[in-house]
């Protein structure tokens, strides 16, 4: 079968960073040397550019996660210009149908399926049939957004000032343009381009799947690490409107700090997040699979499975009870009935609910730990 029309520009622009960053740099590195401002800098647009695309592009625009005022937007526009991975609303109409057809190989532009190649890099080397253009369709609310339609515009003359005009700007200051171009401009867009191309190639291969296994996303925290908090990719794909990836507290997440930070200062609005309750209820209908299925292998489980099933099933139910008294003593507490009975007894029955899932969960937990000494 002949092989799809090759895409030069991707093709040049991937091979001369490419070559640049990886021979070019360490040669002037070993040479000439670069100063601390050139590294600060580097480090600077590294995450300026990378959380302008998972910030921007991904959590705002593609998802709609959260609502943004016209600075921020602006700024976004701009550093997602400069990482160079197309406008906004070409990226995020791409990353749509990745999430409505994610690892169908005829319609998902950077299925997995495909291989750990073709999901990172090599959907943008060829016009393959998956790769749709200027078909925005699925982006018509983007396209009242005037700041994407500005970027979508005047994206080359955007890219070009930015990339060059900022690094040359700040070389030029700090005395030395082409030196700082070398490390800020062009090994920096290296790094970024790679670094979030994980989240497309490693991320649906190398991890863990807590909430789903219905598609290839996986959680993984080393992932996170690199790729600005998208490495909680399972988690992302079956909650993707939820403005965070990493949930818990521990979990390095620095897109949704950003975003969190902003809405402390009225620069973002409307942080959008999932329910625990359906989170949770995810989870274990998750452990409740994975669990069945190591029994389900052994000879004469059935009675442990039978259990496995009880035990989940009473879970669930303690997880309803518990967060309907949840939202009651909410309710409750915007009423500011500090003292009457009915707060009380809410209270009450609030608590004696939370200590239930609690003991409950133990117990799932238990139970669970069980399963691999039996296969
Ligand atoms: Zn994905
Ligand atoms: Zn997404």
């Amino acid at each position: 079968m002949k092989k799809p029309r090759i895409i030069l520009t991707n093709v040049l622009v991937f091979i001369i960073t490419g070559t640049i960053a990886l021979l070019g740099v360490p040669l002037w590195a070993m040479t000439i040397g670069f100063d601390t401002t050139e590294v600060i800098v580097a480090i600077c647009l590294f995450y300026f550019t990378g959380m302008s695309i998972t910030a921007g592009y991904h959590r705002l625009w593609s998802h709609k996660t959260y609502d943004a005022n016209i600075v921020v937007r602006v700024i976004l526009a701009i550093g997602g210009a400069m990482a160079l991975q197309n406008s906004i609303l070409h990226w995020s109409s791409d990353h749509r149908v990745h999430h409505r057809h994610v690892d169908n190989n005829e319609r998902d532009p950077y299925s997995a399926k495909r291989g750990l190649w073709f999901a990172h890099i090599g959907w943008m080397l060829r016009e393959y049939q998956s790769h749709r253009y200027d078909d925005y369709s699925n982006c018509r609310d983007l396209q009242k957004d005037a700041v994407v339609v500005w970027q979508h515009k005047y994206y080359l003359p955007i890219v070009l000032t930015a990339n060059f005009g900022i690094t040359g700007l700040l070389g030029w200051l700090n005395g030395d343009v082409l030196s700082m171009m070398l490390f800020a401009g062009v090994f920096r867009l290296f790094l970024v381009h790679h670094v979030t191309f994980f989240i497309n190639s490693l991320a649906h291969y190398w991890g863990s799947q807590p909430y789903t296994d219905k598609n290839t996303a996986r959680d993984n925290g080393i992932l996170a690490f690199f790729t600005f908090g998208e490495g909680y990719h399972n988690y992302h794909h079956i909650f993707e409107y939820d403005y965070r990836n990493g949930i818990h507290w521990w979990q390095f997440d620095p897109t949704k700090w950003l975003i969190k930070g902003l809405s402390f200062v009225g620069l973002t609005s409307n942080l959008r997040q999932v329910p625990e309750e359906r989170i949770e209820k995810a989870r274990a209908a998750m452990q409740l699979q994975k669990t069945s299925a190591k029994l389900a292998a052994i000879p004469d489980a059935d009675e442990l499975l039978v259990k496995v099933q009880q035990e989940y099933d009473l879970l669930v139910q303690k997880m309803t009870a518990y967060y309907e008294a949840k939202k009651r003593l909410m309710a409750i507490r915007k009423r500011h009935l500090t003292r009457s009975v009915e707060r009380l007894e809410i209270d009450f029955h609030y608590k004696e609910l939370k200590h239930a899932l609690a003991l409950q969960k133990e117990k799932w937990l238990q139970l669970q730990s069980l399963a691999p000494q039996f296969a």
